[in-house]
């Protein structure tokens, strides 16, 4: 495709425009540091791979006059200049490694294009007011060493670094003697007080985009979620001469209560409520069940959706008999993002004509850490057949152009506030 099929005429605005043609290349060109044999990549976090995208990265923005800074968790923060040093940075970005067999969209895009908009802000010669960061945030993807969003986290505060670095991976290599191996244990100290606002376009990695036929998806928050545990224990007896009304069967009531999680989040939409364990106690074919134990995964945009679909399955678990039993095991809080800065991606995908939609994320991202330290937001562009995670994983080359434009509106308008 030329340059001139994928560069999008803006339709109501006079800016430079980022170029999808450019940005494709440069798609294309990172897609080899770990290439996999089915046109995907396996980058894991703090590999040989991982190194080589991220020299490849550091050098392009070196190349552009950026101020590169590493820090002890190896991300990376590239800044382009503005005309006033003395305001804090506009920050773009996303994450450079991949999981296992994994596409060449998923976080890699959102850095790409903010190198894109570097690129064009050189070409252009424009100067924005405030500098502007471009930063890969390590081991966003959570394969190799658990937990996922670690950079984002420790820079935000949620992880320390001296425990990150201590986490080891499967060989029993630590974090820290990985990011030594790649050279990417930094010593800068970058404070989140540089930064001024967060933004990071994204695939979907879901369909709703794509099924809607819509350009662009205006991300107004990420999901929480809940996980719950439940036991229910009834009484094993012989399943020939054990009289149907004298049963004390677990599994049925367990079954109940998987019905109830379906009913649960359809009453609260756009809650979602899976049960994705179950093991019966003794799975025998000819024994009552005597004990069940259940795994739920239950997730909602709001704090008061979460509430309501706990209460309800509160009361499901009631139902179900005294013998069963429920316990949160852990839960992570629906992240909503900033108004102004949510404004400003839908204006901006407006103002250049594309359909835009506002969605929820579905899938966690570093952007939920960098929300609770500044006002953060995200752009999503489709995902064909809502593939993720996968080396099928495939986003259009115009689809990419109009996140890219769309990125570097939102910086424009940001840098006039
Ligand atoms: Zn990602």
């Amino acid at each position: 495709m030329s340059a001139e099929a994928l560069r999008t005429e803006p339709k109501r605005i006079n800016t430079p425009v980022t170029n999808g043609d450019r940005l494709w290349n440069d798609i294309v060109a990172t897609a080899r540091f770990g290439a996999a044999d089915k046109g995907g990549v396996t980058r894991l976090t703090l590999t040989e791979e991982d190194r080589e995208v991220r020299d490849w990265f550091v050098a392009a923005c070196r190349a552009l006059g950026c101020t590169v800074e590493i820090d002890g968790i190896g991300n990376i923060f590239a800044t382009y200049p503005g005309e006033d040093m003395s305001l804090p940075a506009i920050t773009v970005g996303s994450h450079l490694d991949t999981q296992p067999q994994g596409g060449r969209f998923d976080g890699i895009l959102g850095v790409l294009a903010g190198l894109e908009v570097l690129r064009t802000l050189k070409e252009t010669s424009t100067v924005l007011r405030h500098p502007l960061t471009v930063v890969n945030w390590t081991n966003e993807e959570g394969s190799r060493f658990s937990p996922a969003m670690m950079g984002s986290g420790v820079f935000a505060g949620a992880l320390s670094l001296d425990a990150a670095h201590a986490l080891t991976d499967r060989d029993g290599v630590t974090v820290g003697a990985a990011l030594d191996t790649i050279g990417y244990r930094g010593e800068a100290r970058v404070a989140p007080a540089a930064f001024a606002a967060y933004v990071e376009l994204h695939i979907e990695q879901g369909p709703l985009l794509e099924a809607s036929a819509t350009e662009i998806g205006v991300v107004t928050g990420i999901q929480g979620l809940r996980w719950f545990d439940i036991t229910v224990t009834g009484t094993e007896a012989h399943a020939g001469s054990t009289p149907m009304a004298q049963r004390d069967d677990a599994l049925v009531a367990a079954a109940e209560i998987v019905l109830a999680v379906r009913n649960i989040a359809r009453e609260n939409p756009p809650g979602v409520g899976t049960v994705g364990f179950v093991d019966v106690g003794p799975n025998s074919r000819n024994v009552v069940p005597g004990s069940v134990r259940l795994q739920i995964d239950m997730r909602h945009p709001s704090e008061a959706g979460l509430d309501q679909m706990e209460g309800a399955l509160q009361e499901a678990v009631r139902k179900a008999g005294a013998r069963a039993e429920l316990k949160r095991i852990w839960s992570k809080a629906p992240v909503v993002f900033d108004p102004s800065i949510v404004d400003a991606v839908r204006n901006s995908a407006e103002a250049l004509g594309y359909s835009a939609t506002d969605v929820v994320s579905g899938a966690g991202h570093d952007a939920a850490h960098i929300a609770t330290i500044m006002p953060t937001a995200m752009i999503f562009v489709p995902s064909k057949d809502g593939l993720s995670h996968n080396e099928a994983e495939y986003t259009a080359p115009e689809e990419c152009a109009r996140g890219a434009e769309v990125l570097f509106q939102t910086i424009l308008e940001l840098d006039r506030h």
